[in-house]
C-alpha cells in the first residue's frame, strides 16, 4: 500500500453532527409546534441542553455505553436533544412507537432492556397503560408541557434535571461501528423486529439522505419532518439536517391539515416529509381552505406505501407542490430509492418515472430473486423479490433469531415485488402477502389501488384478495368515497375498463368510511382481510353487464 496516499482513519461517528450543529450551523433554528404556540431555538441552544442531558444520563442516571435510552416523543426539539445525547455518550436511542398497541409496547420495552423512557407529558395517560409492565425501565423523564408525571413511578423531571447539571460534557471516544439507535418494526409477521443502527450507517445516511437526487437537504431549506421520529428515525432527517444546517420544524403532536398547513406557511417550510395519507388530507385541506399557501416548499418527499399518482398530479397542478416519491424500510434505515426522472426523458414519460420506487441510491445494492431462487434481469418488466444490501441495511433482526429468514447472506429480503429497469429505476408492484394470485397469475393491488384513486369521487381505495372457488383468489376493492360522492360499482369499473387488463377488473366492491391505517398511516389491509374473513365487509357485486 503508498501509504502516504491513506486518508485518515477518522470515525464517523454522531458526536460530529453534534459538534457541527454546535459551531459551523449554530444559528440554524429549530421550531417546535406547542399547544401554547411555536418554540424556538438555535442549534447552539440545543447543543448547550444535550451537553446538560448527557450529564443527566451518566451522572443522575448511570447510563453506561450500550445501555439503551427510551423515548416516547413526538417531533420536538426535546426528542431531538435526546437524539444527541444518547448515541454520543454511547448509549443506543431507542425510538418507541406511540401508536402501538399495548402488548406491543410491552414487549419491545422489555426485549430492548430499556433503562429510561424520555415522555412528552402529552402521552403520559398512554404510557401510565403500560409503565408497570415494563420491567427493565428504572426511570420515566417527563418533557415539555406541565410536566405532570400522572402516576408513572419513579419520575423525573427534563427541565429539572438540566437545569442541574453543568453545560460542558467530555464524550468518550466512540466505536463509529456500535450501536447508536435502535428501531422496532411491525411490519413482519410474530413479534416486532428491532433494527440497530450503527454511528457509522446514520452518518452514511445522512450523507445518502443529502444528496441533490435524494433528500437534496441543503442550509438554505426549512425542513419539516411530518414522519415521527419513531419511524425509521423520521426517515434520517434529523441528524442529515444537523449535519447541513437546514433549519427544522417540528409539528409536535399537531399532524392534522390544518395545523400543518399553518406551519408550512408561517415558517416557509421549503422540504417536508411524510406517508401518503397525510399528503391526502393536506391536499383536501388546501382544495377547501382560502388561506392555505404552500408556494415555499420546494420538494415534498413521500413514501412509506406507493404514493398515488393522481396525489402528485393534483398537488403539482393546483398547489405547484412537487412530491417526489422514495421507498425504504425501517430495516434500511430507511432510504433505498428516489423517484427523480433522469434528465432526458421526454415530457410523456415523465410522470412514469414519478409514478416509480424510484432510482437505487448510491451505495444501495439490488438484486430480483424469482421463486426457483433465479435472479431476474433488470429489464423493466421481470418480477421477483426486492432483495438489498448496503452500508445502512440491516444484516440481522436484534436478538431475534425467528427473523433470520429475512436475512440471506448479506442480502435484505424486503417482501416487496419488483422490477427494475436498466437504469436502476425500481417498480414495486406489491408486497409479497398483499399480492393476489388469480387463476395462477399475479394482479397488483397496488396498480389497482392507483388506478381506483385516480377516480375524481375516491378519496381512498385498498384492493385485497378475496377467496374465490374458480380462480382461488379475486381482487376485492375497498374505497371510500369522497363525501357528497356516489360512485356506483359499476362507475368505478367502467373507469378501471381503458386503464388495467380486463381479468384484473373487481367483480365485487366494498365501501367504507374509512381505510384502516397502521401505526405509522399506512393502510392496513391486515385488518381489512380480518373484516372480510369475519363476515365485517359488506360487499357489493358489478352488474353484469359493465364487467
Ligand atoms: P416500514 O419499515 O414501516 O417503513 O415499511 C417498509 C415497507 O413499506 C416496504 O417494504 C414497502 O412494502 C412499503 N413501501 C415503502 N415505500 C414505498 C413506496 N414508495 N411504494 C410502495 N411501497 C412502499
Amino acid at each position: 500500500m503508498l501509504e502516504g496516499l491513506v486518508q485518515h482513519d477518522h470515525p464517523l461517528t454522531l458526536q460530529h453532527v453534534l459538534s457541527r450543529m454546535r459551531t459551523v450551523h449554530r444559528e440554524s433554528e429549530i421550531v417546535t409546534l406547542t399547544d401554547k404556540g411555536t418554540e424556538r431555538a438555535t442549534y447552539a441552544e440545543v447543543c448547550e441542553r444535550a451537553d446538560r442531558l448527557a450529564n443527566v444520563l451518566t451522572n443522575k442516571l448511570g447510563i453506561e455505553p450500550g445501555d439503551r435510552v427510551a423515548t416516547f416523543a413526538w417531533n420536538t426539539q426535546n426528542h431531538l436533544e435526546v437524539y444527541l445525547a444518547a448515541p454520543c455518550i454511547g448509549a443506543v436511542l431507542h425510538t418507541l412507537n406511540l401508536r402501538l398497541f399495548e402488548e406491543q409496547l410491552t414487549y419491545i420495552a422489555n426485549h430492548a432492556k430499556d433503562r429510561v423512557v424520555f415522555v412528552d407529558s402529552t402521552v403520559v395517560p398512554l404510557m401510565e397503560k403500560v409503565a408497570d409492565t415494563f420491567e427493565t425501565v428504572e426511570h420515566f423523564v417527563i418533557m415539555g408541557g406541565d410536566g405532570d408525571p400522572g402516576s408513572l413511578p419513579n419520575a423525573l423531571n427534563y427541565e429539572e434535571l438540566l437545569a442541574d447539571q453543568p453545560a460542558e460534557y467530555d464524550y468518550p471516544e466512540v466505536d463509529d461501528r456500535s450501536a447508536a439507535g435502535l428501531c422496532y418494526t411491525s411490519g413482519t409477521t410474530g413479534n416486532p423486529k428491532g433494527v440497530l443502527y450503527s454511528h457509522r450507517s446514520q452518518i452514511l445516511h445522512s450523507f445518502g439522505t443529502c444528496l441533490a437526487d435524494a433528500m437534496g437537504l441543503q442550509e438554505a431549506d426549512t425542513v419539516l419532518p411530518i414522519v415521527p421520529m419513531f419511524h425509521a428515525n423520521s426517515w434520517g432527517i434529523p441528524y442529515a439536517a444537523g449535519l447541513v444546517g437546514c433549519d427544522l420544524v417540528m409539528p409536535g403532536q399537531f399532524l392534522q391539515a390544518e395545523p400543518l398547513a399553518k406551519l408550512i406557511k408561517e415558517e416557509k417550510v421549503t422540504i417536508s416529509a411524510a406517508v401518503p395519507t397525510i399528503w391526502m388530507d393536506l391536499l383536501k385541506h388546501a382544495d377547501t381552505k382560502d388561506d392555505v399557501d404552500l408556494s415555499s416548499l420546494r420538494t415534498v418527499i413521500c413514501g412509506g406505501a406507493a404514493v398515488p399518482l393522481s396525489l402528485m398530479k393534483q398537488f403539482e397542478e393546483r398547489h405547484g407542490v412537487h412530491i417526489v416519491q422514495a421507498w425504504g424500510m425501517t430495516e434500511m434505515s430507511p432510504l433505498g430509492t428516489v423517484a427523480r426522472p433522469p434528465a432526458d426523458v421526454s415530457e410523456d414519460e415523465h410522470w412514469g418515472f414519478r409514478d416509480r420506487a424510484g432510482r437505487l441510491m448510491p451505495l444501495v445494492e439490488a438484486r430480483l430473486v424469482q421463486d426457483d431462487g433465479g435472479e431476474a434481469p433488470w429489464d423493466g418488466e421481470s418480477t421477483g423479490e426486492l432483495q438489498v444490501r448496503g452500508p445502512w441495511i440491516a444484516s440481522a433482526y436484534y436478538e431475534d433469531p425467528e427473523g433470520d429468514d429475512k436475512f440471506d447472506d448479506g442480502w435484505l429480503r424486503t417482501g416487496d415485488i419488483a422490477s427494475i429497469d436498466s437504469r436502476g429505476f425500481v417498480r414495486i408492484t406489491d408486497r409479497s402477502k398483499d399480492v393476489i394470485k388469480s387463476g395462477g397469475e399475479w394482479i397488483s393491488s397496488v396498480e389497482l389501488e392507483g388506478e381506483l384513486m385516480a377516480h375524481p369521487e375516491v378519496e381512498e381505495a385498498a384492493v385485497i384478495a378475496r377467496p374465490d372457488e374458480r380462480w382461488t383468489e379475486r381482487p376485492l376493492a375497498c374505497v371510500v368515497l369522497s363525501e357528497g360522492a356516489s360512485a356506483s360499482p359499476e362507475d368505478l369499473t367502467e373507469h378501471l375498463k381503458s386503464r388495467v387488463a380486463k381479468w384484473w377488473l373487481p367483480e365485487e366492491f366494498a365501501f367504507i368510511d374509512e381505510v384502516p391505517k397502521t401505526s405509522v398511516g399506512k393502510f392496513d389491509k391486515k385488518m381489512l382481510r380480518q373484516r372480510l374473513a369475519d363476515g365485517d365487509l359488506e360487499t357489493k357485486p358489478v352488474s353484469e353487464k359493465v364487467g
